[in-house]
């Protein structure tokens, strides 16, 4: 299969450019030549199936072509390795747990196929392969627990000081092992800026074999359209869901998109933000306006100018109507959040992220509108992750930190200070 770029359909490149370079060099991003679909046998017998073998049909609609039938498994196996539950919790209201992987958000399922994925196509290279990645919480916590001990590989994290919370500091900061913490004395953004600056540096980015683990990678979509489908055959046959996604970057949303593409019968999708509203202001007005981000209480989609919106756009053919016939935005403010935090506890009793909130917040105003609708909330990460909010709002006690979580307080934080200067990190990086 070969992949060319948004902004340039003749820009073509093999998968193993396309995933390690990230980024064409037109700026766009990578989309595969064709979209798979997947056979009339595979929709006939999957509700039979393990979430693992989903995922290797997936996975081989993309990738067959060019990673054997073995390898794929053990990539998509080693992937997921936890399960997705769906819990409902009145009839039509159900919500999927994406939280169940190591780090505690959906974004284990990228970063745990991206990380092996990697490591397959650079088997027979002797040179480390450097991955650079910046954050502004999770993304960085499951890109290191993915790629800890993988040979061949070392990874550095960028983030931005004093803004993420203590337990995300400590996924980024106490692994040890081949992942370096830099603790950027700026913006997330100033994190990113520095990350996009090595990459233009020819010279760097080829001495060091540097690649991007954030998530225009395509890497890490592709594993993110197995659970659509896995969540999908526990409802009624049938039933086609409306998918519920909170969201920042866009790519979970975009996964879902490929995932009905490969043939799933998706009854709507709808993009739910909270202020930061760029999306459904779009969907609404057919005009659109990427603006700084302002931060909220869910902070992993506090982003101004989405990533993957390109790739939405050209999955619609960059037409605006038969996008909005397919997606419909909702955006909710922190107030609102913060209410439905209580309510979920209080009508359900299940304690839910404000992330999970959000989407939560349009399912049931989807619902009022359409009756009879199934909607499905996507759950992006464990509440744990933000214990400040649910301890404001439901009080302290409400939630049990996983263990997986709780052991990190304990441990030491290691991370390098660093000035938000470009020309100082790239010396650091050439010092390496
Ligand atoms: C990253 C993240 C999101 C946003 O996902 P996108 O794919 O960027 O839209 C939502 N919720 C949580 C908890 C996240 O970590």
């Amino acid at each position: 299969m070969l992949y060319h770029s948004t902004n340039n359909p003749a820009h073509r490149v093999e998968l193993k450019e396309a995933i390690l370079r990230s980024l064409p060099p037109d700026n766009g991003l990578y989309m595969p030549d064709t979209l798979p679909v997947l056979g009339d046998d595979f929709w006939k017998n999957h509700r039979e199936l393990s979430f693992q073998e989903i995922g290797f049909e997936v996975a081989n609609a993309f990738f067959g072509e060019d990673v054997p039938e073995d390898a794929l498994r053990e990539i998509v196996n080693g992937t997921v390795a936890f399960d997705a539950p769906l819990v409902t919790l009145a009839p039509g209201d159900h919500i999927l747990e994406l939280f169940h992987g190591p780090t505690l958000a959906f974004k284990d399922f990228g970063a745990r196929f991206m990380a092996r994925l990697m490591a397959w196509l650079t088997r027979d290279e002797d040179r480390e392969l450097t991955v650079l990645v910046a954050t502004s919480g999770d993304t960085g916590g499951a890109v290191a627990s993915a790629f800890l001990n993988v040979p061949g590989t070392r990874v550095i994290i960028l983030y931005p000081k004093g803004k993420v919370s203590g337990l995300q500091e400590k996924q980024l900061t106490a692994l040890g092992g081949n992942i370096k913490a830099l603790e950027i004395d700026g913006s997330f953004d100033d994190c990113q800026a520095l990350v996009k600056s090595a990459f233009l540096d020819q010279e760097l980015s080829e001495t060091l074999n540097l690649t991007s683990a954030n998530s225009i990678n395509l890497a890490r979509l592709v594993p993110q359209s197995f659970y659509y489908i896995h969540s999908a055959r526990q409802l009624p046959e049938n039933v086609a869901p409306v998918f519920v996604v909170p969201s920042g970057n866009f790519g979970n949303l975009t996964a879902g998109l490929l995932a009905a593409r490969l043939g799933l019968p998706v009854d709507h999708f709808i993009a739910a933000t909270n202020r930061n509203d760029v999306v459904p202001a779009y969907l609404l007005s057919g005009e659109y306006a990427p603006r700084p981000s302002v931060t909220t209480i869910s902070n992993a989609m506090d982003v101004g100018s989405p990533s993957n919106f390109v790739r939405m756009q050209s999955l619609f053919k960059n037409s605006w109507a038969d996008m909005r016939g397919k997606i419909s935005g909702m955006a909710f403010s922190d107030e609102e959040t913060r209410a439905a935090i209580r309510e979920v506890k209080s009508v359900h009793g299940y304690v839910i992220d404000p992330h999970g909130a959000v989407a939560w917040l349009a399912a049931r105003k989807w619902r009022a509108s359409h009756p009879g609708s199934a909607t499905i909330s996507l759950e992006t990460a464990h509440p744990s992750k933000f214990l400040d909010v649910i301890d404001a709002e439901l009080g302290q006690d409400a939630i049990e930190i996983p263990e997986r979580l709780a052991v990190l307080a304990d441990r030491e934080k290691v991370a390098i200070s660093f000035p938000n200067d470009p020309a100082k990190f790239h010396d650091w990086l050439r010092s390496l």
